[in-house]
C-alpha cells in the first residue's frame, strides 16, 4: 500500500495495556497503518522508544512538570507536556483515527477534541461516554467521519465491539435487547462478608482478561459492567430497559443482540483484546490476526447466570446513575476513580468503593443533578466529586 493510503493513527495512552496492544496490531499491519502521534502520562522512556520504532514525530506527555526534562526538550520532532497537549494531539491534522486508550475521565477532553476535529474515534476510554455521552454522541452522529452504527465512534471495548458487529446490516428498530456479557470477575459467587477482607492482589487476578489495573478493579466490583451499560446506551441509542447484563464466566460469548423475531446474534472469539482493537482500526474491512483460533470441540460448556445485584453495589449505583442521567454519571465515575486508587493504595476497603460512590452520588442528588451543558461544567463537577470522595475516604480511613 502507498504511504499516503495508510490509515494514520494517534495512540493516546500508548504505554497502557490497550496502547501496547494497539502498537502490536500496527506491527502486524504496518502496510496498512501508520502511527503519527503518541501520548503517555509519565513514562517518557517507553514513549521515546515507541516513537523511535514507529518513526513518530508528534508526542505528548501528560505530566506538565516534565516539560523541561532533557529527554523531552531533546526530542527530534514536536513534544509537548500537560493535559492540554494530549487533548491537542487528539485533533492532529494529519490523523485519520484517534485511539483513545487513556484511563479514566482524563480522556474525556481528547474524545471531545477528536470528534470536533472530524476524526474517527476508536474508543477504549469508556469513561468519556459515561461522563459526556450527551455531548459526544450528537457530534459523532453528525460527523463527516461517521462510518457506522455509532457515527464516528468505533468502540474498542470488547462487549461493545461485539454488539457493533452483531448490529451490522440490521434495522435498529427491530432490536429487542442488547445482552452485555460479564465474566463476573474474580469474586463471582462471593458475598459481602467475604468481600470485606479482599486485598488489591486478589482483586487484580482477573479470571479471563488481561487488562490495566483500574479496569481490573472495576471488573471485580462489577462497576466496569455498570459503566458499560451506560456506554452501550449511548453508542446504540438504547433505553436501559433494553440492555441486559448476564454473567458468562468463560468470556467466550462477548455479547449478544436479540431481535424482535426471537433471533439472537452472539459474537464469540478468543479473549484477546487485539481482536477488538484491530477491528476498530480495520473497519469496515477485516484483516488476518495471529491469534490462536477457538477450538469449539475443546471449549466445553458455556454457562450463563444472573448477576448478583444485591452484593455488587457498584453495578446498582451505575445503573441508577445511567437511568437518572444528567450530571450524575459524571459524579459517580469520579468518585469511583478516587475510591479505586485508594483501594489499590490500601487506604480503602473493597466494599467501601461502592459505599463511597453511593455517598457522593447522594450528596450530588441532594444538591441537585444538572442537565449536561458543557465539557467545562463536567470537568468542574468531576473535580468536586473527587474532592468529596477524598474527604469521605479520610473520614472512613481503614488501617493499613
Ligand atoms: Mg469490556
Amino acid at each position: 500500500m502507498e504511504e499516503s493510503q495508510k490509515k494514520k493513527i494517534v495512540v493516546l495512552g500508548s504505554t497502557g495495556s490497550i496502547g501496547l496492544q494497539t502498537l502490536d496490531v500496527v506491527r502486524q499491519h504496518s502496510d496498512k497503518l501508520q502511527v503519527v502521534g503518541l501520548s503517555v502520562y509519565g513514562d517518557v522512556d517507553t514513549l521515546l522508544a515507541q516513537a523511535h520504532e514507529f518513526g513518530v514525530k508528534n508526542v505528548a506527555v501528560g505530566r506538565y512538570m516534565m516539560k523541561n526534562d532533557a529527554r523531552v526538550t531533546g526530542f527530534d520532532g514536536r513534544a509537548e507536556c500537560g493535559s492540554k497537549a494530549i487533548a491537542e494531539l487528539a485533533a492532529l491534522p494529519e490523523a485519520d483515527i484517534i485511539v483513545n486508550a487513556v484511563s479514566g475521565a482524563a480522556g474525556m477532553r481528547s474524545s471531545y477534541n477528536a470528534l470536533k476535529a472530524g476524526k474517527v474515534l476508536a474508543l477504549a476510554n469508556k469513561e468519556s461516554l459515561v461522563v459526556a455521552g450527551e455531548l459526544l454522541m450528537p457530534m459523532a452522529r453528525a460527523s463527516a467521519a461517521s462510518c457506522g452504527v455509532s457515527g464516528a465512534i468505533v468502540p474498542i471495548d470488547s462487549e461493545h465491539g461485539a454488539i457493533y458487529q452483531c448490529l451490522i446490516g440490521e434495522d435498529m428498530s427491530k432490536v429487542s435487547n442488547l445482552w452485555l456479557t460479564a465474566s463476573g470477575g474474580p469474586f463471582r459467587g462471593w458475598k459481602a462478608d467475604d468481600l470485606i477482607r479482599v486485598t488489591p492482589e486478589q482483586a487484580l487476578g482477573h479470571p479471563t482478561w488481561n487488562m490495566g489495573k483500574k479496569i481490573t478493579i472495576d471488573s471485580a466490583t462489577l462497576m466496569n459492567k455498570g459503566l458499560e451499560l451506560i456506554e452501550a446506551s449511548w453508542l446504540y441509542d438504547m433505553p436501559f430497559t433494553k440492555i441486559q447484563v448476564v454473567i458468562q464466566p468463560q468470556s467466550a460469548v462477548h455479547s449478544m443482540v436479540e431481535y424482535c423475531d426471537g433471533s439472537v446474534k452472539a459474537h464469540m472469539g478468543p479473549t484477546d483484546m487485539r481482536i477488538p482493537i484491530q477491528y476498530a482500526l480495520s473497519y469496515p474491512d477485516r484483516w488476518s490476526a495471529p491469534v490462536e483460533p477457538m477450538d469449539f470441540c475443546k471449549l466445553g460448556s458455556i454457562e450463563f447466570e444472573e448477576p448478583d445485584w444485591d452484593t455488587f453495589e457498584c453495578l446498582r449505583a451505575a445503573l441508577y446513575a445511567g437511568r437518572r442521567g444528567g450530571t450524575l454519571p459524571c459524579v459517580m465515575n469520579a468518585a469511583n476513580e478516587v475510591a479505586v486508587t485508594a483501594f489499590l493504595n490500601k487506604s480503602c476497603g473493597f466494599m467501601q468503593i461502592g459505599e463511597c460512590v453511593s455517598s457522593i452520588m447522594e450528596t450530588h442528588m441532594q444538591m441537585g443533578v444538572q442537565e449536561v451543558e458543557s465539557i467545562e461544567q463536567l470537568e468542574g463537577l468531576d473535580n468536586w466529586a473527587r474532592f468529596n470522595a477524598n474527604t469521605w475516604l479520610l473520614s472512613h480511613q481503614v488501617k493499613k
